[in-house]
């Protein structure tokens, strides 16, 4: 009989056999932890259990086979390693159960330490620890450690709810008159271990496992089970992190930073995260086990502190950091403990960082010779950009700051104050904008961080909960300020002796990390201002201004789209064009048939024959003219697409309702109601049903004879008179809603008589093209081709009719099911839906482009701003993308990055 052995999968990964490019199988934390493993950094040993197996356990519910036994070889070598036993009553070894997806997603899922203590191990431990001599320290930190695992295994293994835990810690510091933690010893905390048994009884209907082993396969199911907890599926709905990816379980050899003064624990970056500046930014706290600085519990000391706390320790960390930037060349974000004298590194990751930082370490990185521009562009994104477009609060004001904590994430928010994550849902789903109020945040404040304009902490550093958390949502926060007492109960909180309570207006300032009351006056950002012309990068020292100058700068020279604009009057388009718009993408002529044109546009509307029909148009070609040569002449030597007027004409008039009072009034009094009576008839004829599938676009301008001629003769007329006073007109002429090409023939036809009447010899060219936006012209596209000399995409309509959505209608009424659902990550009218309204762009952008060949294409609709869809329109080989004058840099910028993203590889 042959041998046949089956080639058990391998679910357990040693850090030694791990390294970084495994985020997929090890996850972030694992894949980095082998990494430093690798490059000799002091790293506990440990080992990985795989995404795979995770994936494997949430499809069955069961571990897969072969993993239980892995598990037993990997942690025998452990134990061998660290030559202590799990379990072992003597000198236990104790482990970490730590989860790790392959992207990081901070607070959302589980972690237990201590794993391994029970009721005779924990004497052991104490034993073990006293060994330098100090009995009384040693037991009281078995007990906090044990203390510690029971709280954490039993809310994150047993829901058990965490404050029942919490609670009875407040009573026993409260029967000690201390709020301190720390003067906790020995007995109080065997007490509150006692206590905490009972609730888990109480709330398990069992013991709390002394088995070490069932200890650690029910953390690690907790682990994988954390992965589909509600509030990591809204973290990664949020992140638009894929679902399906699942989180690998990382195993470590504990190390205690709770063993006395002279172990501690603290998180570190290389640089600012909030600046990009260069030093050292962290936070520390003696005397404490890791959940300790990230939960924010207790106040931390900056980490410079410890040059003087621990020297050597201080030196070997600064030392590992450096390296570790060198090695990734990015920003790192560390974990480490520091047992007697002994630093450990826990973890290490390239550090989330605000938008600014962003750039000006991505500048910093590129002087030091790290990275090179493209990949300083490939660190940075035009969400980041748009957010550094926001206005800050103004240098001038007068407003004292009633507190001063930490600017854990910039910007500047006002609102009303709020307590709870639920008011802040409730009062952001009325519109009000609000400042969630919180002493710390943690993972169940999720909703209301989303729903808040901005969050305000008492306790906690840069790393808190709220700081990492709001940083990565782009939204203010200002933590740890401790003058701020807190009161959620009461919905209220005091300062400097004033109460503020829930709706009072607040302001805080996420870069400086004041806190006011009141509303504060806001100024412009500088990263506008310098779009706008009036900051000069190479003069002023401003290190944001200058990274962003670089940077867009090299996005020019790499991006392939031209970026355009959709603006529609002198001063917009004065505006974008300082911004970088190449061009207008999108003119609608539509507010030039408002104000006082109103009179005209009735009149032509009700004109009973051609003459009244043709006096009325008559009279708004003038106008119209000016319009145009406003806008001709600020775009001078760039090309304008005008779209010839789109709306159903009702839009116009006056409402129907409005109108019939106003007859029914005036014949009370017995006055002349001819002229509103034609008026109301009109409207009662013009009344649709669907007015944005009805009388609209090039079908009113083939049913309202005059109507689009008036306007063409506009357009050339306006170009050739700007033309002779010596700039540049080059217009191109949109009609909107084309179906068929026969439409645009039809109105191409007129078009070009007049064209060729006004223009004459003056040297001015006109071009004549469509949207396509109703979705048989991308499926005809190819003979719409023959007919036009371009293609403007025009994305919002046609998402609306490939979906059948009345966007005005569905987005109230049911896009957050679709979201909460999953049927979209993101709304189809905000980021391009690829696969169905994108096929289409891709399906005329190339019938399109093989029945003429050069055809210009383009974007008009909102997507044109949006990063990832430029992104597939660079990738669909469109010519330019158009958006509103504040997308513009972002637009350019992304047009960049799409360029060295698909390998500086030009896609068409
Ligand atoms: P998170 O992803 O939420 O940061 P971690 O798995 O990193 O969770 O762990 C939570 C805290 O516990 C961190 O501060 C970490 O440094 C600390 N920690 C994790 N494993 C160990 C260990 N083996 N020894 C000491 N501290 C640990
Ligand atoms: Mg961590
Ligand atoms: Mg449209």
């Amino acid at each position: 009989m042959s041998v046949q052995e089956t080639v058990e999968h391998k679910y357990v990964y040693d850090f030694a056999e791990g390294n970084r490019e495994l985020k997929d199988l090890l996850g972030g934390k694992g894949a980095n932890l082998a990494e430093m493993t690798n490059l000799g950094l002091p790293v506990p040993p440990g080992f990985t259990i795989t995404t795979e197996a995770c994936k494997a356990y949430l499809a069955t519910g069961a571990e897969p086979d072969g993993l239980a036994g892995q598990i037993a070889t990997h942690l025998a070598s452990l134990e061998q390693a660290m030559g202590k036993r799990l379990g072992d009553p003597e000198d236990p070894l104790l482990v970490s159960v730590r989860s790790g997806a392959k992207f990081s997603m901070p607070g959302m899922m589980e972690t237990v330490l201590n794993v391994g203590l029970n009721d005779r191990s924990v004497v052991g431990l104490s034993a073990q620890a006293s060994a330098g001599g100090d009995q009384a320290g040693a037991d009281r930190f078995a007990w906090d450690s044990y203390r510690r695992l029971i709280q954490m295994f039993g809310k994150t293994v047993c829901e058990v709810p965490g404050e029942e835990f919490e609670h009875a810690l407040d009573d026993v510091k409260r029967a000690k008159g201390t709020p301190n933690d720390l003067d906790l010893d020995a007995d109080d905390l065997r007490g509150l271990v006692d206590a905490y048994k009972k609730i888990f009884f109480k709330h398990t209907g069992r013991e709390f496992p002394q088995s070490p082993r069932e200890q650690l396969d029910l953390a690690i199911r907790a682990v994988f089970e954390s992965w589909n907890a509600e509030r990591a599926i809204l973290y990664r709905r949020q992140e638009r992190i894929p679902a399906d990816l699942g989180t690998a379980v990382n195993v470590v050899a504990m190390v205690f930073g709770n063993l006395g003064p002279d172990s501690g624990t603290g998180v570190a970056f290389t640089r600012d995260p909030a600046s990009g500046a260069q030093g050292i930014y962290g936070d520390y706290l003696a005397n404490a086990q890791g959940e300790d600085v990230v939960a924010g519990i207790r106040n931390t000391v900056p980490l410079q502190e410890l040059e003087r706390l621990d020297k050597k320790s201080y030196d070997e960390l600064l030392g590992i950091m450096a390296r570790l930037e060198g090695h990734y060349q990015d920003l790192c974000d560390i974990e480490f403990t520091i047992e007697r004298g002994k630093l450990w590194m826990l973890q290490t990751r390239v550090g989330k960082r605000t938008a600014a930082a962003a750039f000006v370490i991505a500048g910093q990185l590129v002087d030091e010779g790290l990275i090179d521009l493209d990949e300083a562009l490939h660190r940075v994104n035009g969400a980041q950009l748009a957010q550094l477009m926001f206005p800050r609060f103004r240098l001038d004001h007068e407003f004292q700051p009633v507190a001063k904590g930490i600017g854990a994430s910039p910007g500047a928010a006002s609102g009303k104050v709020v307590f709870t994550s639920a008011r802040a849902v409730e009062l952001a789903a009325e519109g009000e904008s609000v400042i969630l109020v919180r002493r710390e945040t943690n993972p169940d404040d999720l909703n209301g961080m989303i729903a808040a304009q901005g969050i305000l902490t008492s306790r906690g550093g840069k790393t808190s909960h709220a700081a990492v958390v709001a940083r990565g949502m782009g939204k203010t926060c200002v933590s740890g300020a401790d003058e701020i007492e807190v009161n959620v109960p009461q919905r209220r909180f005091v300062v400097g002796g004033q109460t503020v309570v829930e709706g009072d207006v607040v302001s805080i300032d996420g870069t400086t990390g004041k806190v006011y009351l009141g509303e504060v006056p806001v100024m412009p950002s500088e990263v506008v201002q310098y779009f706008e012309g009036s900051l000069d990068p190479e003069h002023i020292d401003n290190a944001l201004v200058r990274a962003v100058h670089r940077i867009m700068t090299h996005a020019d020279t790499r991006r392939r789209l031209a970026v355009r604009t959709n603006a529609d009057t002198g001063a917009d388009a004065a505006r974008a064009r300082r911004f970088g718009a190449e061009g207008i993408g999108l003119c609608r002529t539509e507010h030039m048939f408002l104000g006082d044109r109103r009179e005209l546009v009735e009149r032509l509307i009700l004109a009973r024959d051609n003459a009244e029909r043709d006096a009325a148009l008559a009279a708004l070609l003038p106008l119209q003219r000016a319009d145009f040569e406003e806008i001709f002449r600020e775009m001078d030597g760039l090309p304008v697409t005008v779209r010839l007027i789109d709306p159903p004409l009702h839009e116009f008039l006056p409402p129907l309702e409005q109108l019939a009072v106003n007859v029914a009034v005036a014949q009370e009094r017995g006055e002349d109601v001819a002229q509103e009576e034609a008026l109301l008839a009109a409207v009662r004829r013009m009344h649709e049903e669907n007015p944005m599938l009805g009388l609209r676009g090039v079908r009113l301008g083939l049913v309202i004879p005059g109507l689009f001629a008036m306007q063409v003769r506009a357009i050339a007329e306006a170009a050739v008179s700007v033309t002779r006073s010596g700039a540049v007109a080059k217009p191109e002429i949109m009609v909107p809603l084309v179906g068929a090409v026969q439409e645009l023939e039809t109105v191409r036809a007129e078009a070009e008589k007049i064209i060729a009447e006004v223009v004459g010899d003056s040297g001015v060219e006109v071009l004549i093209g469509t949207m396509i936006e109703v979705p048989r012209a991308a499926l005809t596209a190819g003979q719409i081709a023959e007919a036009a000399q371009f293609f403007s995409f025009g994305t919002n309509d046609l998402t609306q009719m490939a979906w059948g959505f009345s966007r005005d209608d569905v987005e109230g009424a049911f896009f957050w099911r679709y979201l909460e659902l999953g049927i979209f990550g993101i709304s189809p009218f905000e980021s391009i839906d690829r696969d169905g309204v994108g096929r289409l762009v891709r399906i005329a952008a190339e019938e399109g482009r093989a029945a003429r060949p050069g055809l210009k294409l383009g974007v008009c609709g909102e997507h044109g701003g949006d990063p990832d869809s430029v992104h597939f329109f660079h990738e669909v080989g469109l010519d330019y993308v158009s958006c509103s004058p504040f997308r513009v840099p972002v637009a350019r910028l992304e047009a960049g990055r799409a360029v060295v993203e698909t390998g500086g590889s030009d896609s068409r």
